[in-house]
């Protein structure tokens, strides 16, 4: 696959916000936020889409949806809620191709989304 720009940022050769990591997960804050709390969880390990994703990758996706859980518990964020969002391809609105859960927080989010 391709390398992006957040593969670039697990290797640190630009710089991000980063606010969480452990041996298999990076969260930093986007760029652009949609919300007063808007923070990407990337695995290391780059799988492009959710599409691409297979049994073997079972393991390393749900690191990825506990790690964002875990830090918005300790920011305090779980008790109002927060959302949690996965782009996947043209019509899911990904624009990079490195998986990455959106964690958006401290404000009411509204259904549907746009
Ligand atoms: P997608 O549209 O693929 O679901 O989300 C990609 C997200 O990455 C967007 O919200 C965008 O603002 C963010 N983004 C794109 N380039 C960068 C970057 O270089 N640094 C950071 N921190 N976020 C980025």
């Amino acid at each position: 696959m391709s390398d992006t720009i957040f593969a670039k940022i697990v290797r640190r050769e630009i710089p991000a916000d980063i606010v969480y990591e452990d041996d298999d997960v990076l969260g930093f804050r986007d760029l652009n936020p949609q919300a007063p709390v808007h923070v990407l969880f990337i695995p290391k390990r780059a799988i492009a889409t959710l599409d691409d994703a297979t049994p073997a990758d079972a393991e390393l996706l749900g690191k990825l949806l506990l790690a964002a859980a875990a830090y918005a518990r300790a920011q305090g964020l779980a008790e109002n809620g927060y959302r949690t969002v996965i782009n996947t391809n043209t019509h899911g609105g990904q624009t990079v191709f490195h998986i990455h859960v959106h964690l958006l927080a401290g404000r009411q989010m509204t259904w549907p989304p746009g």
